[in-house]
């Protein structure tokens, strides 16, 4: 069976039952085109699960994403809400406690390992707590914890123990927030080899979903993970993807800078300091970007003399594929300390003690706003 034969016919997976592809491997019922010459085959996921006991999370869209929430408000259990802290506005599901009904929701704050060493993480969860409040999420907790690199996950396992009761548990997130490596770490904690992984459906919809089964005979359930077209890594090429999400502590880059001065982030995003007096910005970006200073009145030949090149990646080939930039002015209020926040690529924080105009330059649909500082 070759893609496109695959992509004519509807042939199920015989695990899951999700319609077979062999385009999309991060979509559901994905198998690549070598695997698909067995009599049974099964999806990628399935294949996982069968032979490694490891889930793999795929993606859908908004609609579907809905009717799978929609779904879990029909239920009695607990909602695991993963967000990812250096992306926090663009991976968190506004509404999210409006589909679920009068489930509880469980916050838990991935990537806290790319926070500046040295950091008070209580502060860092207070700051959550009010944020996920102001956008309308009520949460019964919130827990910080780095999946990657092994940390706070007892805190993890902890809040689920408590807050769950004897329910199911469901776990939410958009695409990239580190769900999977979550979900294989409670595998380990929670399997042995006698209770196998299986995966079920969602009722009324085509999506299936692994549950991790517990000692009460209550599941750990996965759910695909939706997709925000409004963060940076959906906008670039997977090319560049290793420039724009850093991978160690963040190191902030502090730049004092005077009215009428611009700074390049890479060839990525224009930031204008447009109005005000001569303040500190402090950089939170992945420090394998480049960041190049000039005055506001040279910006725009400098970019098209050297974008690519001198200010830096992405090249001019993965340009050619990223949307042109829309402008976004911003006021920071006078004595209010505030971020830039930039989907996907980090923010700028203000210190904002004199007030501030500034321009930012993002690509057209990603996600750019202000708020209260994170630190
Ligand atoms: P999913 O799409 O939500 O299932 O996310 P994945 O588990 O596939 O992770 C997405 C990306 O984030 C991968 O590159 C992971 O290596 C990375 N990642 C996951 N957890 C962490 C973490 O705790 N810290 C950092 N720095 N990266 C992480």
């Amino acid at each position: 069976m070759n893609e496109q034969q695959l992509s004519e016919t509807t042939i199920s997976c015989a695990g899951c039952g999700v319609k077979l592809q062999a385009s999309s491997p991060d979509m559901p019922g994905y198998v690549p085109e070598s695997a698909a010459k067995s009599e049974h085959v099964i999806c990628q996921r399935c294949f996982r699960i069968r032979h490694y006991n490891e889930a793999a999370s795929v993606a859908v869209d908004q609609d579907d994403f809905l009717k799978l929430l929609g779904s879990i408000g029909t239920t009695d259990s607990l909602v695991v809400h993963i967000v990812d802290l250096y992306d926090f506005e663009g991976s968190l599901i506004t509404g999210l406690g409006r589909f679920v009904g009068n489930n509880p929701v469980l916050l838990v704050v991935n990537k806290i390992d790319l926070l500046p060493k040295g950091m008070n993480t209580n502060r860092i969860r207070n700051w959550v707590q009010k944020q996920a409040k102001s956008h309308g999420l009520r949460t019964v907790d919130v827990v910080l914890c780095s999946a990657k690199r092994n940390m706070g996950f007892e805190h993890v396992i902890d809040a689920i123990g408590r807050y769950r009761g004897n329910r199911d548990v469901y776990v939410v997130g958009a695409t990239n927030v580190g769900k999977s490596t979550l979900i294989n770490r409670l595998i380990r904690d929670y399997s042995d080899m006698e209770r196998e992984l299986t995966t079920s459906r969602y009722p009324g919809t085509t999506l299936d979903a692994v549950n991790i089964p517990l000692e009460d005979g209550k599941s750990i359930i996965d759910t695909p993970g939706i997709v925000y077209t409004s963060r940076m890594a959906e906008v670039v090429p997977r090319t560049f993807l290793g420039s724009l999400l850093p991978d160690k502590p963040i190191k902030p880059l502090v730049y004092q800078l005077n009215e009428g001065q611009t700074l390049f982030i890479g060839s990525l995003v224009r930031f204008d300091f447009v109005e005000g007096e001569r303040q500190s910005f402090t950089l939170y970006i992945s420090n394998a970007l480049n960041v190049h200073r000039t005055k506001l009145e040279r910006a725009e030949s400098l970019y098209e003399e050297h974008k690519g090149e001198l200010l830096g990646a992405p090249t001019l080939d993965e340009l050619a594929d990223i949307p042109a930039w829309t402008r976004h002015s911003l006021r920071i209020r006078q004595g209010e300390k505030q971020d830039v926040f930039v989907s996907g690529l980090g923010w700028i924080q203000v210190n904002g003690m004199r007030g501030a105009l500034v321009d930012v330059y993002a690509p057209k649909g990603v996600k750019v706003l202000l708020r209260d500082s994170m630190i």
